[in-house]
């Protein structure tokens, strides 16, 4: 292929994955991105196949094959509950590529730069290696508390911001030295250095951050991912890779944002670490609180929905473990049919990963206009008959806004205990991720639906 025409090609695909990022940002076009996207991949993929830098087929397709059935088994199999940390160790694997991109293309002996090229081309190096251990092990740590291999409490190292701030520091005097070496085996030193620290700095960086704020550190390290390959765009001289690294970190910082806005955080608060967890109440799963709680049955719940002139329904985590989607979607479909007003109340970090719970939904064919955000919702919640919590526990709780000293203090809930009456579906009276007792579950107007929520909603089902 000619250098024109996979010119040609790269831009064709960096149009369709705008195209895909524009279809992705709304349910009702996400499935005609999805396929802008797959499409420009396959031209991306066959262009730099066919460009003039591949040395050997023999290699590429080797590990083409690999990977491609490395990937069709793991997604084949993931559970819809195992997306979130799926995700997070996919972007380890984009941080870490931009780490081994950076040191082959430091040791590569036919890139003979001379003068600013060179520097220039070193900065990418340092910059590229730096974001790319960061993401790396920033990703793994992230996948090992999504996956309850780690646990989601923060870890508070004594004087973890002036050990944050050492490292910041050595990695710029590191880079210094990397950049004025002169050969290649004085500059390895302290790029190997930095990477080391890098990677441990990644690993501090979210092992200090609580359950609560991990949703803006998954946007985060999404963002960083993005970062990572416009660095290794940068360092193989690959417009195209640059421009998706780009697309990806700029979608991930926006995402980021809205994250922190949703929980009403301070980004660098939350990348600080430890953000709100000054003697907050942070107990274990399981332990209990004091109170009465009251419990209902499925043919109690049935006979309230029948009742109802509105209901709105609060999915959570708990609903996609229990893959409850389904029936809920026929529930609500009967209950229309009979006139009640129904509405779906999405929390922004509802579930493990952005517009999870949407995704669910959607799955089920729950009509969009019935999917409200939070802040659509929330006003209206004093005026509604019936609020059914499926599976959440967090974004429901209301100590955010009442407790000043909860982990999740400030962050904004569905106030569905301004509602005439709550029923919350969940196994038993443990915690939800961020590891706090919910108060929600203790108030007069609450009624608790212990079990399976996907059981409780086939009996509610039967009833109705
Ligand atoms: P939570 O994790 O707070 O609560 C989920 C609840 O579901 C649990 O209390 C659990 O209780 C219940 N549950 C689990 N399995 C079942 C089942 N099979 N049937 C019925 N109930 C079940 O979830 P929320 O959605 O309320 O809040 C999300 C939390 O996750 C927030 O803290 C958020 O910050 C965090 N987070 C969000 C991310 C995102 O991007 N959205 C990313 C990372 C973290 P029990 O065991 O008693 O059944």
């Amino acid at each position: 292929m000619t250098e024109g025409a996979l010119t040609a090609a790269y831009l064709a695909s960096s149009i369709l994955f705008i195209l895909a990022l524009g279809g992705l940002s709304n349910q009702e076009t996400a499935r005609r991105g999805n396929v802008y996207g797959i499409i420009g991949m396959a031209i991306a993929l066959v262009a730099t196949i066919a460009g003039a830098h591949v040395a050997s087929y023999g290699v590429v397709a080797v590990c083409m094959l690999i990977g491609a059935v490395i990937g069709i088994t793991v997604a084949a199999r993931v559970q819809m509950t195992a997306m979130p940390e799926l995700v997070a160790i996919l972007h380890s694997f984009v941080g870490m590529a931009a780490v081994l991109v950076g040191f082959a293309s430091y040791l590569d002996p036919s890139v003979n730069f001379e003068g600013v090229e060179k520097t220039i081309h070193e900065v990418e190096i340092y910059l590229g290696v730096l974001i790319g251990a960061v993401t790396f092990t920033g990703s793994v740590i992230a996948f090992g508390k999504l996956s309850g291999r780690i646990t989601s409490k923060p870890l508070a190292l004594p004087a973890r911001h002036w050990l944050n701030l050492g490292l910041g520091l050595a990695c710029i005097v590191l880079g210094v030295q990397f950049v004025g070496a002169q050969g290649h085996a004085a500059g390895a030193v302290p790029l190997i250095i930095m990477t080391l620290i890098a990677f441990v700095f990644g690993a501090h960086m979210v092992m200090a951050i609580g359950g609560a704020d991990m949703p803006v550190v998954i946007s985060m390290l999404n963002s960083y991912s993005g970062w990572a390959a416009a660095a290794t765009g940068f360092m193989l001289s690959n417009d195209l890779l640059i421009v998706t690294g780009a697309l990806v970190g700029s979608s991930g910082a926006i995402l980021s944002y809205i994250m922190c806005r949703a929980m009403n955080r301070k980004f660098l608060a939350v990348i600080a670490g430890g953000f709100g967890t000054g003697g907050g109440t942070v107990v274990s799963a399981g332990e209990v609180d004091q109170g009465e709680v009251v419990s209902i049955s499925a043919e109690e719940t049935a006979e309230l929905l029948r009742g109802a002139k509105s209901v709105v329904i609060v999915p959570g985590y708990g609903m996609a473990v229990a893959q409850a989607q389904h029936v809920i979607s026929e529930i609500t479909k009967k209950l229309r049919e009979r006139g009640v007003n129904v509405r779906f109340a999405i929390h922004p970090v509802a579930g493990r990963m952005p517009g999870h719970m949407n995704v669910l939904l959607a799955e089920a064919k729950v009509p969009y206009d019935i999917v409200l955000e939070m802040d659509e919702v929330n006003h209206d919640l004093p005026h509604t008959d019936l609020v059914l919590v499926i599976g959440a526990n967090d974004i429901v709780n209301p100590d955010a806004l009442e407790d000043p000293n909860s982990p999740i203090a400030g962050m904004p809930v569905l106030e569905v205990w301004k509602a005439a009456t709550v029923v919350v579906m969940k196994r038993s009276m443990a915690t939800g991720y961020a590891g706090v007792q919910n108060p929600l579950f203790f108030k007069e107007n609450t009624r608790m639906l212990f079990g399976d929520a996907k059981a409780s909603v086939d009996a509610i089902s039967a009833s109705v």
